[in-house]
């Protein structure tokens, strides 16, 4: 449209003929299929050959060119513009729109007279110059279409170049647009990374400010730790102060004590001789006589014992007169002991009599303790005793003393060890009652002595002990041991003696004093005597070996009372066991047991006379055992 002004401009002086009008029509037409390939392009091609919109207005595309003949109103209908000329010419001119042989009465101009062949010729003439000056019109003007085309070509060549540069910017922004939204993904993503750090970091500033909290918190109790420390450093200051005071004045209390040590020492010394001083005026073998009591409780009136002290026994017995004169005569037979014991005696009674001898057994003395008397009488008793506390006898109760004591002395720097042995001596034998293995494996014994001139028993159990428990457990074990040794028709243990044996050790490192004793508490068989022609067999060796065994004990203890070259301890195996704790270097002590029945008359009097001959003999005074 706005390329037409070229040609329009150039139909002012074309011919206006309608002829020309119509052969017009084929040129525009084919102008029109020319410029069509390029109106799509038309549309961008803005650049360069835009024409002002008020210019366009004052010159309008096409202007119908009345002055240059009646012919020249069709020319040229371009598109667009077509209607409003028409609509405005057609009733004018109508006859450019017809065919060159349309009727003339239909045109109504110059139409000749079938005889005016010069107008004719004219007519024609007119039309040649027409046809002439519309052919050179439609040169000039097909010379500037093509040079319009030429021009359209080259602006289509610059255009499709700048199409081409357009399409590489569009692929180079299309480029940069993957690129940016590239950029922006990352943005996307930094700013999820942003909320994320965002909300860490809120998270963070709450934490922050509750450590705050906890930091003022601790600041006040670090504040108020320091203040207690000043003041427990002023307090250690004054603890210190004090300390060196103490040191000082412990050290002093050191001395003190080491000092008093020494005196106690001295008067732990003094003691001991001063104890054996008092046991050695008591006698050093004594004799304690003991009665049961009846069986239903009750005394026994053929035994009095002194209403005055409680030394003397008298037994009574009522005999026949052999003269007749008087029809009953009674014989009292009278003895006296270190002390005679009734019926109601305790047991504790009677151990506060020997806890003074167990206590020089401590202090290093040999000590022996004897139950003597006919079966039946309490020896078992008085010696072992019974389990319940109170009935406890004498063997339980010199261990607990002796243990408690040597706790006590430990205080002192005396460290002791005990040796418990427990020995039967049934028919001359020896017998292990602390035996615990196999009744088929045990071994024979044999009395033998050391270098050191020490008596010991071969294959017997010697058995370190530190606690009454433990001894406890070894008397019930020698119960048990000595219960399957005896038949419902032997009561074997009364015709068995058994020994219990304590070896002391005592040893003061820090005074370089050793003491070595050994207590012996020993309950002897039954002293009763059997009418010889009653025993046979077992009970006849049995009875021999126990009196000979008791006799030689009488008789050694009266060869040492008389001090004697030889003393015959190997007359039996009980003195010869017990040798090193009689004699010179030791304490004795014999109870002599008795029942109170009527019918034990007779052997009660012979337990008091066997006693009593004990009880006279005067042992050499005894030195303890230190070294
Ligand atoms: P032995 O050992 O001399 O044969 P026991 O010691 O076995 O005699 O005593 C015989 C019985 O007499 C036992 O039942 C014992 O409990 C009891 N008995 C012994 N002496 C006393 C006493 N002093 N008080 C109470 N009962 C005693
Ligand atoms: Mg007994």
């Amino acid at each position: 449209m706005s390329r037409l002004p070229v040609i329009l401009s150039k139909r002012v002086l074309a011919p206006s003929s309608s002829e020309n009008l119509l052969d017009m029509a084929p040129l525009q037409k084919r102008m029109r299929k020319e410029q069509e390939p390029h109106k799509p392009q038309a549309a961008t091609t803005i650049v360069g050959y835009k024409r002002p919109a008020a210019a366009a207005a004052r010159a309008p595309p096409y202007r119908p060119i009345r002055g240059a003949g009646a012919a020249t109103v069709a020319a040229g209908p371009s598109r667009g513009f077509v209607k409003p000329v028409a609509a405005s010419t057609a009733p004018k001119a109508g006859s450019s729109k017809q065919p060159a042989g349309a009727k003339p009465g239909v045109t109504g101009a110059t139409r000749r007279k079938p005889w005016d062949l010069k107008g004719k010729v004219n007519d024609m003439e007119g039309k040649i110059r027409n046809y002439q000056t519309k052919y050179r019109s439609v040169n000039e003007e097909n010379e500037a279409l093509k040079d319009y085309v030429a021009q359209n070509q080259t602006k289509v060549s610059e255009l499709e170049q700048e199409v081409e540069g357009q399409k590489r910017k569009i692929g180079e922004y299309e480029a940069q647009l993957q690129m940016l939204s590239g950029v922006q993904n990352q943005l996307e993503e930094t700013r999820r990374e942003k909320n994320v750090l965002q909300k860490e970091l809120s998270n963070l500033e709450q934490k922050y400010k509750v450590m705050e909290t906890l930091r003022d918190s601790q600041e006040t109790e670090l504040q108020t730790l320091k203040m207690k420390l000043s003041v427990q450093e002023s307090t250690m200051t004054r603890l210190q102060a004090n300390l060196r005071d103490r040191e000082e004045e412990i050290s002093s209390l050191k001395e003190t004590v080491a000092e008093q040590r020494d005196e106690l020492h001295a008067g732990e010394m003094e003691r001991r001789r001063l104890h054996n001083t008092i046991q050695e005026l008591k006698g050093n073998i004594r004799v304690f006589c003991r009665v049961r009591p009846l069986e239903d409780g009750g005394l026994s009136k053929h035994i009095q014992l002194a209403a005055s002290d409680n030394k003397s026994i008298m037994l009574a017995k009522t005999e026949e007169s052999h003269t007749g004169k008087t029809a009953e005569m009674q014989k009292n037979y009278h003895f006296s002991f270190d002390r005679v014991f009734g019926p109601l005696a305790s047991q504790q009674e009677i151990f506060d009599e020997i806890s003074l001898l167990v206590q020089s057994a401590l202090d290093g003395y040999n000590v022996c303790c004897f139950a003597y008397g006919q079966t039946g009488s309490g020896k078992t008793y008085t010696m072992e005793g019974e389990e319940v506390d109170d009935m406890r006898g004498v063997i339980p109760r010199a261990v607990q003393q002796i243990f408690r004591a040597g706790e006590k002395l430990s205080s002192q720097g005396w460290e002791f060890t005990f040796t418990a042995s427990f020995v039967e001596i049934y028919n001359e034998t020896l017998r292990d009652l602390l035996y615990s293995g196999k009744a088929s494996k045990r071994p024979e014994h044999e009395i033998r002595k050391t270098a050191s001139n020490d008596v010991t028993v071969t294959n017997l159990t010697y058995q370190k002990v530190s606690t009454e428990d433990e001894v406890l457990g070894l008397i019930a074990l020698a119960k048990e041991n000595r219960s399957t040794a005896q038949t419902a028709l032997n009561d074997r243990s009364s015709r068995s003696h058994s020994v219990f044996q304590l070896q002391i050790e005592g040893v003061n490192a820090g005074r370089d004093i050793k003491c070595k004793s050994t207590l012996c508490l020993v309950d002897l068989a039954g002293s009763e005597r059997m009418v010889k022609s009653q025993s046979q067999g077992e009970r006849f060796k049995e009875m021999t070996s126990i009196n000979s065994s008791l006799s030689n004990l009488g008789i050694v203890i009266t060869s040492l009372a008389n001090k004697e070259s030889h003393v015959p301890y190997r007359n039996s195996k009980l003195t010869y066991l017990l040798q090193n704790c009689l004699g010179g270097n030791s304490k004795t002590l014999m109870f002599v047991n008795i029942s109170p029945e009527l019918n034990s008359f007779g052997e009660t009097l012979n337990s008091l006379r066997f006693a009593s001959k004990v009880n006279d003999c005067v042992i050499g005074t005894a030195s303890s055992n230190k070294k």
